[in-house]
């Protein structure tokens, strides 16, 4: 029975020994896979650590990268920034230049105007001077211009002055409608039709106090004189203007750009347009009017008030029918500022004033006679 509880026990015993090495080895060995296990966890992390901090490196340099782009870019912006800085000055200037031109042209086409004020002067008196010495052919040549106004009148003896003024309406013209007003007096307007069209107001206010307006031209581009088809084009926009403004007709009496016995033509039509053009025009049953006193405002006097009076008080010596050509153009202030003089002058010296809005046969007749009408081209 001993016997058996010992052998009991030691069997328990190696039992126990034996399980306990057993776990012993089971244990030795699962450590050794787990170590195996972390080791090879460890090394892969360590290698997914360097992929990173490789990413990491990728990366700043593209950081680096896009900031040195976006400094370019910065750069470029400001380059083209400062173009556009330089374009506008640029812009800026040329606008300016452009007004310069502006300017210039103006001037040079009240120089030329003047210039033909000029020549038809000397032409004028190179005619009177012919005239004197061959009185026959004046008579014919008066004749035949005297065949549409049968009522040669008796004058009256009194004094008469039209006031005209070319190629407004402009800025410059509620100036003179304002003198005008002032000495209840009233004058002619021969306008451009362009200009009609850019101010109607002030040509309606010009109509409305009591003056007359008559066509000039719609551009007063004396290209116009190149042939028939260009003038009549012209006339007949200046035409249309006129009645789109107004509201009415315009009548047939003009005034050509630069006169009618203009030499600007010459570079046009050629010498002979002009005569060809004004007999052509009387055939269509229109008169053209021109002047006998200039006042010089479209020229070399335009910025001399006083010397522009002296010629108008010189030139109107000794003439009872006067057409005085003045500019309401928008330089022309010192045209509007010796108004009240010009006025004052003509009424002390008896002149009555009229215009062509009531102009009677008789009167027309008369600027026939004096060549102020209808005055026939000879070259
Ligand atoms: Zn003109």
């Amino acid at each position: 029975m001993m016997k058996n509880r010992y052998f009991k026990v030691v069997l328990a015993l190696i039992l126990l020994f034996s399980l306990i090495s057993t776990s012993f080895w089971i244990g030795k060995a699962s450590h050794t896979d787990d170590r195996t296990l972390m080791e090879k966890n460890l090394q892969e992390s360590e290698q997914e650590l360097k992929r990173l901090e490789q990413d990491v490196l990728q990366s700043e340099e593209e950081i680096e990268q896009l900031k040195e782009d976006l400094q370019r870019s910065k750069k470029e912006i400001d380059e083209f920034e400062k173009q556009i800085a330089s374009l506008e000055e640029l812009e800026a200037e040329n606008e300016h230049l452009k007004s310069r031109l502006d300017e210039k042209k103006a001037e040079i086409s009240s120089l030329e105007e003047s210039n033909t004020e000029k020549t038809e002067e000397l032409d004028e008196l190179q005619r009177q001077l012919n005239e004197t010495s061959s009185n026959s052919s004046n008579e014919s040549e008066s004749n035949q211009s005297n065949h549409q106004f049968v009522n040669i009148p008796e004058t009256d003896g009194s004094k008469k002055v039209f006031l005209t003024f070319d190629d407004g309406p402009t800025t410059t013209t509620p100036d003179i409608l304002d003198t005008l007003n002032e000495y209840d007096v009233n004058a002619t307007f021969f306008t451009i039709g362009q200009r009609m069209e850019k101010h109607p107001e002030i040509a309606q206010r010009t109509y409305y106090d009591g003056n007359m307006i008559l066509t000039h031209s719609y551009t007063h581009d004396y290209a116009i004189y190149e042939s028939f088809d260009r003038f009549y084009n012209d006339l007949e926009l200046a035409e249309e203007a006129y009645e789109n403004v107004l509201g009415f007709e315009a009548p047939k009496i003009i005034r050509f750009p630069g006169g009618s016995s203009n030499h600007s033509s010459f570079d046009y039509g050629g010498k002979q347009f002009m005569p060809r053009l004004t007999e052509d025009i009387k055939e269509r049953g229109y008169h053209y009017i021109d002047w006998n006193v200039s006042s010089g405002d479209a020229g070399g006097l335009s910025k001399q008030p006083e010397a522009m009076l002296d010629q108008i008080k010189h030139s109107s010596r000794g003439k009872d029918l006067v057409v005085a050509l003045f500019h309401d153009t928008a330089p022309n202030q010192a045209t509007a500022d010796i108004l009240p003089k010009v006025i004052e002058f003509y009424k002390e010296e008896g002149y009555k004033f009229r215009t062509f809005r009531d102009i009677t046969d008789e009167e027309l007749n008369d600027m026939v006679q004096n060549r102020l009408a209808n005055k026939p081209i000879v070259r």
